[in-house]
């Protein structure tokens, strides 16, 4: 990540390219559209000060409520796995399908999500486990035991942790659905076409563009770190899919790596070795034990691999849907340059980005994966889920008094608002650059007065 001064950064906008022709001409103040006139009297350092002792008090406040609070969650996804794993033998079901679904979708966004952000790292006693340092990373023992899915733990933290986090809708953001879905949002081809293509993305993209995409990430993070180049004429925002590794035009891993260190585990594990384990049941007589004579190892074994993979299948759209829409939509905001982590642009960014959605109970809360406090999520990215459930109020009022815009909203309209996005019927908001300019000087000039205080 580059931070640069504002006065030596290079405007990003100043490249055209087919993503920033989009850019909204520069507005001189006064001259500001409706929904951007709460910028005219917006105090960014008023603002950031509040944000900031929130963000103090909230971990001080955090400690064995917090951990008590994981296990629930913990508690409630192993149900998911366990309703999932019991029923799956008996014949297509919803019961299996809902189960394994959720159960692979909450171990993802509530535990191993905030795991490894942090967010249990001073709180949680066992701290060979539940720290970032250690969770699911390391080993294939340690992926199998926290959080075993088609992304690899490593590769998700440098995309999602690092990249993703503190370059929110900024060029250089992985994640950013405008300029990904650019191909799609410009192809000259009938909506209803689009509609599909965004259908059939949001039901494979956990294993078709995301995992390969976040390997990708980790690959360019370690030549980073080596101080070595990049393979000629790579453009390392070119997007990794399963595409590009089958056609052998991926430079920086080959479809053998990507099978036996990225995916391979999942795909054994999942549809083949835990169907396997449920068929060998018929062999000890279990299933005459229950009364069920009538199956036999291959029914098992098959109605277990269709459970998995139909569970798959809702788990893609399920974590499309509380995923993708987080920061996408016609009222969501973009940005040109890079800003200082927790700086005032920084603290205003995550709110004019994020979209936060329904909230309140628990199983509200799990099956959003706690994804719904996405705003106090991306304002303080290390804090537990418990901490989010209690800011949210709190942020929503300070950014009511200082007029900023907190958007919050069903999670379904978001859906739709997102696609929206996707398919190019409309077009995400960019932060005046005249503000976003001021706000940066600001931030270099708060940054001078703390160092000169220090
Ligand atoms: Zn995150």
């Amino acid at each position: 990540m580059c931070r640069q001064d504002p006065v030596k950064m290079k405007s990003k906008a100043s490249t055209p390219s087919v993503d920033t022709i989009r850019t909204t001409p520069i507005l001189s103040k006064g001259k500001l559209d409706k929904e951007d006139q709460w910028l005219e009297k917006f105090d960014i350092n008023a603002f950031a000060t509040e944000i900031r002792t929130l963000g103090k008090e909230l971990e001080q406040q955090q400690g064995e409520a917090d951990v008590k609070h994981l296990n629930k969650m913990v508690l409630w996804s192993n149900i998911c796995a366990a309703l999932g794993l019991l029923t799956m033998g008996f014949g297509t079901n919803l019961i299996a399908i809902v189960g394994l679904s959720t159960w692979t979708f909450t171990r993802w966004t509530m535990i191993a999500h905030h795991t490894c952000h942090g967010g249990y790292d001073k709180c949680h006693p066992n701290k060979d486990r539940w720290s970032r340092f250690k969770f699911a990373i390391g080993s294939l023992w340690r992926r199998c035991n926290d959080w075993l899915d088609w992304m690899l733990p490593e590769a998700w933290n440098v995309e999602h942790n690092n990249r993703h986090h503190y370059n929110l809708s900024e060029l250089d953001d992985p994640d950013l659905v405008e300029r990904n879905l650019a191909e799609i949002r410009d192809a000259n081809i009938p909506l209803a076409l689009k509609y599909v293509i965004v259908f059939i993305a949001a039901a494979t993209w956990k294993w078709y563009y995301y995992s390969p995409n976040t390997y990708k990430e980790l690959k360019l993070a370690l030549l980073r770190k080596q101080g070595k180049p990049l393979p000629k004429g790579i453009d390392p925002e070119d997007a990794v899919s399963i595409k590009s590794i089958v056609l052998g035009i991926n430079p920086f891993y080959s479809a053998w790596e990507f099978l036996a260190v990225v995916i391979g585990p999942y795909m054994v594990i999942r549809f083949l070795l835990l169907p396997l384990f449920m068929a060998s049941i018929v062999g000890f007589g279990t299933t005459e034990l229950l009364g069920i004579t009538s199956l036999s190892f291959e029914q098992v074994f098959y109605s277990s691999l269709y459970n998995m993979l139909w569970a798959e299948l809702l788990t893609n759209l399920h974590g499309f849907v509380a995923i993708v829409p987080n920061h996408a939509g016609d009222d969501m905001y973009r940005f040109r340059n890079s800003c200082r982590p927790f700086s005032g642009s920084f603290y205003l960014r995550q709110v004019l980005a994020s979209a936060n959605f329904d909230r309140g109970t628990d199983i509200i809360d799990i099956m959003h994966g706690y994804l719904n406090y996405q705003i106090e999520h991306h304002l303080w990215p290390n804090l537990s889920m418990l901490s989010y459930q209690k800011a949210a109020p709190l942020v929503k009022e300070i950014c009511e008094k200082h007029g900023v815009p907190y958007v919050k909203e069903n999670v379904f309209i978001r859906t739709k608002k997102t696609i929206d996005i996707m398919t190019g019927t409309s077009t995400m908001r960019w932060l005046p650059e005249e503000y976003e300019r001021e706000f940066l000087e600001q931030d270099y000039i708060q940054e001078k007065l703390k160092k000169t205080s220090n």
